[in-house]
């Protein structure tokens, strides 16, 4: 028989790769919106895992979908289709402009099919001259070396070799500076329709519709980014729905799997004709036990009483952000749309969103930061209204201790 070996964090300066830096404590259980670590303290979960855990942790339809499809078959390959692949396509094309669906297993990776079909589609159609992808500063896009590329923080890109060329970045929300660089060498525009790990910064009316202007203009295919905004995080069930601009590929991941890892891209007959056999793939991607929890998944957040549950949920956040900024005087600013909230620090405050995270850490609150002065919530769509008006309670008594 063998023992399970107990395991503290510091075992993971011991064994793991440094690119983190973990909390102190490590959850080991949790149910709807809240957690428990190795000592039985509880936690609120206003982070939801960074925007997957959608329908919180554990939920029964969720549970249900993986025992499922675990009792019945795993993994098949892409040498054979699967019933759960075929059905959450499906779906996902019923509830969006697309036609067709490529699946990957995480957001990067479906924002690489994206790129590379964005580029075969270019090349075949237009010749090996309208290649320039055009991103922006601060956007976020993976960790791929085509992604974190096409990602606007060059921290991330930089001290790896050679790039993937013919990347040009501009300021979000700039207009003219999007004119005056589109041309008909322009391949593709991949942007975040809300800018999430650059701070919580929604896009203009008039620059969303801008964009899908001059891509028509140039014949350059508008990829949205939709990993962190889709699948009900901003109330719609994509973004794109709630701003009226359709993108030509639109890649999704995070909440689709509301935990098991999933990727895919949505697109069009014509442009996924691009990608013929051969051409792309991926040894897990559409694997059915993800497919099966994402269709269980997308089959909740698609309902409209979910929807309409992220808006309300929204006015809950923000009136008690409200509330902690009258006692402490401390947000420049809270931002973001449905469950996608960021409350900007002011500058009594500045550089301590993460002494404010640690805080709420230990005060049972689990939260995120999207830069040095955001604080960001990505809480279940689904969280209760109980546990958000306790997890304000405990991120007020947290930022008490920081006066
Ligand atoms: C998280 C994120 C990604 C990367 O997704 P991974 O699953 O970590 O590869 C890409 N784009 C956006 C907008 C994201 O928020």
């Amino acid at each position: 028989m063998t023992v399970e070996q107990k395991v503290e964090r510091g075992l993971f300066d011991e064994v793991m790769v440094p690119c983190y830096s973990p909390m102190e404590f490590i959850p080991v259980k949790g149910e709807g919106s809240r957690l428990w670590d190795q000592e039985g303290k509880e936690y609120i979960d206003f982070a939801g895992g960074i925007a997957v855990s959608c329908l919180g942790h554990c939920h029964p339809a969720a549970v249900k979908a993986l025992t499922e499809q675990a009792n019945k078959v795993w993994h098949l390959s892409n040498v054979m289709t699967n019933e759960p692949a075929l059905r959450l396509a499906k779906k996902l094309t019923d509830l969006t402009f697309a036609e067709k669906v490529f699946f990957a297993n995480s957001g990067a990776e479906a924002n690489e099919a994206a790129l590379k079909l964005a580029r075969r589609y270019a090349a075949d159609n237009f010749g090996p001259e309208k290649s320039e992808i055009i991103a922006f500063v601060q956007g976020f896009h993976g960790r791929t070396f085509f992604t974190v590329t096409v990602g606007g923080q060059s921290n991330y890109s930089d001290g790896f070799g050679p790039k993937p060329s013919d990347v040009t970045h501009i300021p979000y929300n700039d207009i003219e500076a999007l004119k005056a660089h589109m041309s008909d060498k322009t391949c593709a525009v991949m942007m975040e329709p809300l800018q999430g790990e650059g701070g919580i910064v929604s896009p203009t009316d008039e620059f969303v519709q801008t964009v899908r202007e001059l891509c028509d203009k140039h014949n350059a295919l508008l990829i949205f980014d939709e990993v962190q905004t889709g699948n009900g995080r901003t109330g719609d069930f994509y973004a794109y729905q709630g701003l009226g601009v359709t993108p030509d590929i639109l890649s999704t991941a995070k909440s689709l799997g509301a935990g098991f890892p999933i990727g895919a891209i949505l697109t069009t007959t014509d442009i996924a004709s691009h990608f013929k056999v051969g051409v792309h793939g991926s040894t897990y991607g559409g694997n059915p036990l993800a497919c099966a929890v994402a269709e269980a998944a997308v089959n909740i957040i698609s309902q409209p009483e979910t929807l309409a549950g992220v808006k309300a949920r929204e006015a809950l956040f923000r009136a008690g952000l409200e509330k902690i900024h009258q006692k402490y005087d401390i947000f420049s600013e809270v931002r973001g749309k449905g469950l996608l909230i960021g409350a900007a620090l002011n500058e009594k405050w500045e550089g301590r969103a993460r002494d404010v995270l640690v805080a709420a850490g230990k005060a049972g609150l689990m939260m995120l930061v999207a830069g040095p002065n955001v604080l960001r919530f990505t809480p279940s769509l689904i969280i209760p209204e109980q546990d958000i008006a306790e997890g304000l309670a405990r991120l007020d008594s947290a930022i008490a201790t920081l006066v």
